[in-house]
């Protein structure tokens, strides 16, 4: 037993988690005081929204399917014009976090409601977290505004993400979870979630690397990402999103992947100063070592387990690593940058991390 002494602060939102529950939108709508709701989605999710589209009937003010990866600021631009013009006063976001990240980009903006359909595992639709990029660079910050009014989780909707893009989205929710589970400003309600977050999905992903179609195996996927989402959206995160962060916003590293790769070593450097945390984890994989529990889980989906496959040059390393020391995230573990440089090498390399040598 140990003192307790936390703060919490429940964040609202409305949950809608059912099979079909995309035949739920129009009600849904309607119970926000809502009646012209602007469809939001990427060029490859046309159909999808069109299907939106349809259930909301005269409701509907139409798709905007301009949905791009780190929200170029243009891009949000044209969409919340575009809402403006066609009246919207309410905006549904059906997509990965992309197309949720727009229609946060449009609420930060307009206030208009957000109903938030999820079609991947990387949990924004449960954050009033933002980001924009902008000249180049990614700004990002919280904002209740921008956290979507309903959300519903519907997991026919992500039977067509491909196995390989629903193992890292899968990879970078879990990496929420695990980073809940050390926060600063962690509570016993978000561990909790936390710790049952990374069971539903190491379980459910499982599952559909046997069968991509396997119902019970999306749906426990979503079931997991709903909490690994909420887990972010309440608690300040530390060393591997901060990674993560510099990786892909310095050096162009594709986000779920790099949050994949990054994960094992992250948990490994702070393995000796969170050792409940590693524990719980590590319960939650069903493996005895979280970090290396984390690696085999990846590598099993077979999900890409090195940096330098995804695009990262070894000569880059060492600038990842001081851009990384400087203006560094609150971390359990103090960043040292020749173990930092260490963890680095490690992740380019793609070795399985050894959370007891570290
Ligand atoms: P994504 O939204 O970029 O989607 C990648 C591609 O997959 C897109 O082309 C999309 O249309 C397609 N896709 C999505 N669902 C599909 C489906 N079911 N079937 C077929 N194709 C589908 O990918 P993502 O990993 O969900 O989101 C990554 C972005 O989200 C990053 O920019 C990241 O920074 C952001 N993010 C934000 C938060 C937050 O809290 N703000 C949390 C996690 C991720």
């Amino acid at each position: 037993m140990a003192i307790r002494d936390f703060i919490f602060t429940a964040q609202p939102s409305r949950v809608v988690f059912a099979k079909g529950s995309l035949s739920q939108l129009a009600e849904e709508v309607k119970a926000l005081g809502a009646r012209r709701a602007l469809v939001l989605c990427t060029p490859q999710q046309r159909a999808q929204a069109q299907q939106a589209s349809d259930l909301l009937g005269e409701m509907s003010a139409g798709i905007f399917d301009g949905a791009q990866m780190h929200v170029p600021i243009e891009v949000a631009r044209v969409a919340r014009e575009h809402a403006k013009a066609v009246g919207a006063d309410c905006a549904v976001a059906i997509g990965g976090g992309s197309t949720i990240g727009l229609g946060k980009a449009i609420a930060m903006e307009s206030a208009l409601p957000i109903i938030a359909i999820p079609t991947t595992y990387a949990g924004s639709e449960m954050t009033p977290i933002y980001g924009i990029t902008e000249a180049g660079a990614k700004k990002t910050g919280r904002d209740i505004r921008v956290l979507p009014k309903t959300v519903l989780y519907d997991p026919n909707l992500s039977v067509g993400l491909p196995l390989g893009m629903s193992v890292v989205s899968g990879m970078n929710a879990i990496a929420h979870a695990a980073e809940g589970l050390y926060a600063k400003d962690g509570n016993p309600v978000m561990s909790l979630m936390a710790e049952e977050g990374i069971r539903a999905l190491a379980l459910g992903l499982k599952g559909i690397a046997q069968n991509a179609s396997d119902m019970d195996a999306r749906s426990e996927c979503l079931y997991g990402t709903w909490l690994c989402g909420s887990v972010l959206g309440h608690v300040g995160m530390s060393l591997h999103h901060k990674l993560c962060h510099v990786l892909g916003g310095s050096f162009n590293l594709p986000h779920a992947e790099t949050h994949t790769i990054i994960l094992p070593h992250a948990l490994a450097y702070n393995a000796s100063a969170a050792p409940q945390a590693m524990q719980r984890i590590a319960k939650a994989l069903g493996a005895p070592h979280a970090a290396e529990g984390a690696f085999d889980l990846a590598k099993q989906l077979g999900a890409p387990m090195a940096l330098r496959e995804i695009g990262m040059k070894e000569a880059d390393l060492e600038q990842a690593c001081k851009i990384s020391m400087s203006n560094a995230y609150w971390n359990p573990r103090p960043l040292e940058e020749v173990a930092l440089m260490g963890l680095l090498r490690n992740a380019w390399a793609g070795d399985r991390p050894n959370s007891l040598s570290i």
